[in-house]
């Protein structure tokens, strides 16, 4: 069997979309599973589309995520250029153009904007209009089209399709699709500015490349008859097509920058994990047969079948993805964890205390990396809170016991020396033993001093360890006072 090559074929155009991430991440699956190669190819033929500095968000991403490529423009295997402005540098898309020219496939065509506007359009069974060219060009002879070109006329080179029969092409995916040719324009391959259009150099590099399988987005799904249709007049093996479902929102619409994590990089600002990232998109138009849900590149790459891919469009769904990435924090390692929280910590928390504690405190008690700041604000000042805050039904306690219950403790916690969780927890567990409370009866009302609120990282002593000895009784003195007020 041919080793399979697939290939992630991006245009520089800024960050990378969510959609472009789960075709580079197919692709790279697909070649993975089965040991073979992925190759990176720079589409860079749109110049109006040309974004300074996008070649560097595609290097970077792809490195985060883990996609690394076996060949591409750093790496040249015997295939490059692997840049296409590069590639049409050396004549290399005029020169297949030109022997379809030659053939009878291609033709130059001179018309100007004018004409083309004026050109009538129809409208397809579904009813979507649809503007094919008339091949007005094509009835030039060989001598008027020399002419042309000698008087340096403006050109574009269009493939010759009939207008008779149809086209059928095959999608793993989306099975096999048929067209009537008189709806396929006579596309233009190489465009007035000398550059191939993408419909053309996809075909010319994919061929030359030995790419087996082309996987992409489906919004390349009703050009395919046209590609087969060079395929065909080159004689050339059609590759495997794999294309990928529309992504939309969670309002069913396609998936655009406006909603706001629609890239890579929208998301990893958002705090979110580049292996969570990765694992989601990789669920987006794909179910392993178990239902299974985490998996990191490595168990999708023994695990992805692009056979149990769905044509249905998949939806971007932020709730699941916060799910997963809340999974993937709480298995991540502690030190790695620390190093992406402190950040967050630091912003919120000024005074001087162990971000250490706090960061484990949170690790499994958040979904993204921002989650941290609410939780942990108490610990930077007690917020402003109401002494109802102190009632608890099921601890049996109230403002009034509260009170009582803290001033006792005060001189137990004064005289404290070792201010570590265990240390306290030993002594309010031998205190509430004493007085015949329950140990919650005891552990509401100081949690509530210290913190000012109903939820915190963290219970009464581990709270009371971070933020240390004289800071904790200073905020139990506060609360007796808040509580001695309303009494
Ligand atoms: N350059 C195209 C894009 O960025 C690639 C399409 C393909 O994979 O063939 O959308």
């Amino acid at each position: 069997m041919k080793k399979i090559r697939t290939r992630f074929a991006p245009s520089p155009t800024g960050r990378m979309h969510v959609g472009n991430l789960r075709t580079a991440l197919y692709a790279y699956l697909i070649a993975k599973h089965e040991g073979g190669d992925f190759i990176l190819r720079v589409e860079d033929t749109d110049q109006e589309r040309f974004v300074e500095g996008a070649l560097d968000i595609i290097y970077r991403t792809m490195e985060k995520t883990g996609l690394i490529h076996d060949e591409g423009p750093d790496k040249d295997k015997g295939y490059g250029p692997y840049v296409q402005s590069e590639r049409n540098a050396q004549g290399l898309y005029l020169k297949y153009a030109k022997q379809l020219v030659e053939q009878g496939d291609a033709y130059y065509c001179f018309c100007d904007k004018e004409r083309l506007n004026s050109l009538r359009t129809s409208v397809s069974e579904d009813g979507t209009d649809i503007v094919v060219y008339d091949k007005h060009c094509l009835g030039l002879s060989k001598e008027e089209v020399e002419a042309n070109l000698a008087a340096g006329k403006p050109w574009v080179i269009r493939l010759n399709i009939p207008r008779e029969g149809t086209t059928t092409f095959h999608d793993e995916i989306y099975g096999d699709i048929t067209v009537p040719n008189n709806e396929l324009d006579d596309m233009i391959l190489i465009k007035s500015d000398g550059f191939p259009t993408y419909n053309f150099a996809n075909v010319i590099d994919d061929h030359l490349m030995e790419i087996t399988h082309v996987v992409r987005g489906n919004e390349y799904l009703a050009s395919a008859p046209k590609y087969n249709r060079l395929y065909e007049a080159f004689g050339w093996e059609i590759p495997v097509y794999v294309h990928c479902p529309l992504i939309t929102d969670e309002n069913h619409k396609k998936l655009s920058k406006r909603c706001g994590h629609a890239s890579y990089e929208d998301l990893i600002e958002q705090g979110f994990v580049s292996e969570a990232v990765v694992n989601y998109v990789a669920l987006l138009g794909w179910c392993p047969t178990d239902n299974r849900e985490i998996f990191s590149l490595e168990e999708l790459v023994e695990a992805f079948d692009y056979t149990h891919m769905s044509k249905s469009p998949a939806v971007f769904d932020t709730v699941k993805l916060k799910w997963m990435n809340g999974e993937y924090l709480k298995a991540m390692d502690f030190d790695r964890f620390y190093e992406m929280a402190r950040p967050y910590i630091e912003e919120v928390v000024t005074r001087d205390c162990d971000t250490k504690k706090i960061a484990a405190l949170v690790k499994t008690r958040i979904e993204i990396l921002p989650d941290i700041r609410e939780q942990i604000d108490f610990f930077e000042a007690v917020p402003e809170y109401d002494v109802a805050m102190y009632t608890h039904k099921k601890m049996k306690t109230d403002p009034q016991k509260a009170l009582e219950v803290l001033k006792e403790l005060l001189p137990i916690l004064e005289n404290q020396g070792n201010f570590s969780n265990d240390a306290l927890f030993e002594t309010l567990k031998a205190f509430a033993g004493e007085k015949g409370y329950k140990i919650g009866y005891v552990m509401w009302p100081i949690r509530t001093a210290v913190s000012g609120k109903q939820n915190t990282p963290g219970g009464a002593t581990e709270i009371m360890e971070v933020l240390g000895k004289e800071e904790s009784l200073k905020r139990i003195r506060a609360g007796v006072e808040k509580l001695s007020e309303q009494a």
